[in-house]
């Protein structure tokens, strides 16, 4: 019953490798040691404990704020084969009761509670007749008023060191920042602990920042391109949100908004119509996300500009935590700016509040306008760097060009000046553009000499060069006076010539989209047709089995586990548990269906003669032996030779699809083989000819290979 690390991670979750830092972590805990572990969400943090907890005897607690998450937490680790329980106030009394007593009699290796739960009734009294081995204080910054999330409960755990010194703590964590994590050391008294870092980059994830425009038309366009994918819209307000969600549901998308002035069994219905991929699309306020722990949100856009790199990096980071690729897109124009400006202005915080809160906003500015390599900028938020340029973000996909913006400069310079300083961002594109409406002509600004100097360059050009000047400190804006221009000493050196300002050449938005095309091969080769419309096919089986056993879909298995298996396409017991998220209990449980619906899916995309993607071929090769075909007719059937045939048989036997060698040839043509073999002394592997010359040609190759390989699988001489 001893197994190693590995083989649980195996064995229990279907995985071949740790992660970076999971098995010394794991080590650590089972040696005995506290400690603490930072990960970023999706990282793989709860491997950490649940293998030490299977692995030793006895019961770890897992102590969790997330009450709503508990029971599929549980159910995904009983379908894992792990015998794991939760106690929180959604159980009935005698509900509650069973788990107690599971608990006292040792049949549990997990227990997932909440603090509040812990600490009422007996049950801390309890746990000391329960042979626990290990705590395990997941969201562990909830302890920490440093924490962004504190949360008073989580400060009665400061007695677990006291009265269980022997038993190790791991607490985790996806909150780095520094004070927060020497604060949570001290209150679980463990201030020695070993703290491990992991990297916050999720290489998974995709980063795209698009122009600000027509926002709702760009949404649906995405969509269209991602099908059936679940993902998250974040805007800034519960207008906004339903708003978008009803022009998508217009457009026929199943999108629902989330926002605080909903009730709260509204908000849970919604959130547990997304968790079983019955909406596609929810439509948040940032209230949405906290408790929620589903594995396949396939995307995230930002329909507004966060205020800060951290919220933005928590909420992209609930797309993709099974590690499959999942995309983020950050609508922004510098309107959003202003927009978050003005909120700063006027959020009666202290003068220094409105500074720290402006210099973030900054950081999200940089991220927004990036010139180089994006999860650069987000990385070095986090004090990390990569070594090379991620090749993931649209700037590395689409890089910048430079050039001299003397002259594009001084043109809207001089408009500013000749305009007495008074105009904002649209009079001053109207004014160069030469456009006549109503309020140019009605100030006489079709008069300047400035006016129409800029027709050259469309609406959305200006806008996005006279926001790189800004940026670059060519002028200033007043926040106060309606946004108007002001020109500084930096402008005037401009307009003398005596400062060259570098642009960023502009890409419209079509030719973005094209060249980023252009990396993707135009017409996607055959066998990803298929790919695509088997994981389709899978995934409605994975929805139907988990509408029938009520459980979210990515509890029977994860996006990232069903795309390998469209990939690899899988039909035997070996194959299937080499994907990886198969372990042994999940094949057991799901095994033969999935790949019952690989075979059929490959009967129907396969035509008589036809040669498909390897591995299908010899799954149509066991249909027919299945329905008692002869080798002959086989052959004939499949338009494919008859030692082919034989071959596909060899192998389908070996993958232990219980095929019949024997059944296959004469018992009097195998002995007569055999004979052959005994005579020129055959050894398994030599080539085959000399043996059909022996045999006078009488036997084709066919037979002679099955003759062997039966010879060999009964292991006589
Ligand atoms: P966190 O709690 O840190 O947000 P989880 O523990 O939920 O992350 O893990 C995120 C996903 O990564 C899960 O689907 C989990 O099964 C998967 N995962 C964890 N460790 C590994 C590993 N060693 N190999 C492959 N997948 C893993
Ligand atoms: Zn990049």
């Amino acid at each position: 019953m001893s197994l190693t690390k590995e083989q649980a991670l195996k064995q229990y979750f279907g995985y071949d490798s740790f992660r970076p830092q999971q098995a010394e972590i794991i080590d650590t805990v089972l040696s005995g040691e506290d400690c603490l572990v930072l990960m970023p969400t999706g990282g793989g943090k709860s491997i950490c404990y649940q293998i030490p907890a299977l692995l030793c005897d006895g019961l770890t607690i897992v102590i969790s704020p997330l009450i709503a998450l508990m029971k599929d937490q549980v159910e995904a680790l009983r379908s894992n084969g792990v015998s794991a329980a939760y106690l929180n106030s959604s159980l009935s009394g005698s509900e509650q009761d069973s788990v107690l007593w599971q608990a006292k009699l040792g049949e549990l290796k997990l227990l997932y509670i909440a603090p509040e739960r812990l600490f009422s009734g007996n049950t801390f009294e309890a746990l000391r007749e329960w042979n626990v081995k290990l705590f395990a204080i997941d969201e562990s910054h909830c302890i920490s008023s440093w924490g962004h999330d504190f949360r008073p409960e989580y400060r009665q755990l400061t007695v677990l060191k006291q009265r269980f010194p022997d038993v190790p703590v791991v607490a985790l964590t996806a909150t780095a920042d520094r004070v927060t994590r020497r604060d949570i050391l001290k209150q679980i008294g463990s201030e020695k602990a070993k703290t491990f870092v992991s990297s916050f980059d999720r290489p998974n994830l995709s980063l795209t920042v698009l122009p600000g425009r027509k926002r709702l038309q760009q949404i649906q366009a995405f969509l269209l391109k991602h099908p059936n994918q679940p993902g998250i819209i974040y805007c800034l307000s519960r207008k906004a949100t339903e708003t978008v969600a009803a022009g998508l549901q217009n457009a026929g998308f199943k999108a629902e908004c989330y926002h605080a002035g909903l009730t709260g069994d509204q908000r849970s219905r919604v959130q547990e119509q997304f968790l079983r991929d019955d909406i596609q699309i929810i439509v948040a306020t940032i209230a949405f996300g906290m408790g929620i722990d589903k594995s396949n949100v396939r995307w995230v856009i930002h329909y507004n500009l966060p205020s800060n790199v951290e919220s933005f990096y928590q909420e992209i980071g609930r797309a993709g935590r099974d590690g499959a690729p999942a995309e983020t897109v950050l609508f922004y124009s510098y309107q959003d700016i202003i927009t978050r400006q003005d909120m700063i202005l006027n959020s009666g915080q202290s003068e220094d509040q409105k500074e720290l809160m402006q210099a973030k906003l900054n950081r999200m500015k940089q991220y927004a306008e990036a010139d180089i390599c994006r999860r650069r900028i987000l990385l070095s938020y986090f004090n990390e760097s990569i070594l090379e340029d991620c090749g993931n973000c649209d700037v590395c996909r689409n890089p910048r060009t430079r050039f001299d913006g003397t002259t594009i400069a001084q043109k809207a310079l001089s408009a500013i000046a000749r305009t007495k300083e008074s105009i904002a961002m649209g009079m001053l594109i109207d004014i160069m553009r030469g456009s006549r409406n109503r309020n140019v002509l009605h100030h006489g600004y079709d008069k300047l000499p400035t006016f129409g100097v800029g027709h050259d360059l469309r609406g959305e050009e200006w806008a996005e060069y006279l926001g790189q000047l800004l940026n670059l400190g060519v002028m200033d804006i007043a926040y106060d006076e309606g946004h108007v221009f002001k020109l500084n000493p930096l402008s005037w050196q401009v307009l003398k010539g005596e400062h060259k300002p570098e642009l960023v050449k502009f890409i419209p938005l079509a030719e973005r989209k094209a060249k980023e095309e252009e990396l993707v091969p135009k017409e996607k080769p055959k066998q990803e047709i298929i790919k695509d419309a088997l994981f389709e096919r899978l995934r409605l089986l994975r929805k139907q089995m988990a509408d029938a056993l009520a459980v979210p879909p990515y509890v029977i298995f994860s996006d990232a586990t069903l795309s390998e298996m469209a990939q690899k396409k899988p039909i035997s017991e070996a194959q299937m548990k080499a994907v990886a998220g198969v372990g042994a209990e999940k094949y057991r449980r799901y095994g033969d269906v999935f790949i019952k619906e690989i075979v059929n899916f490959a009967k129907e995309h396969t035509k008589p003669g036809t040669r498909v993607v390897k591995g299908m071929t010899y799954l149509h090769t066991l249909e027919l032996y299945k329905d008692g075909y002869t080798l002959d007719d086989m052959a004939q059937q499949r338009g494919l030779s008859a030692s082919t045939i034989a071959a596909h048989l060899i192998k389908l036997r070996e993958e232990g699809h219980g095929v019949k060698l024997r059944d296959m040839i004469p018992d009097r043509v195998y002995l007569s083989i055999m004979d052959g073999v005994r005579a020129i002394n055959y050894q398994p592997g030599d080539p085959v000819t000399p043996l059909f010359e022996y045999l006078e040609e009488r036997y084709d190759y066919a037979q002679i290979r099955l003759a062997i390989a039966i010879w060999q699988e009964e292991g006589e001489g």
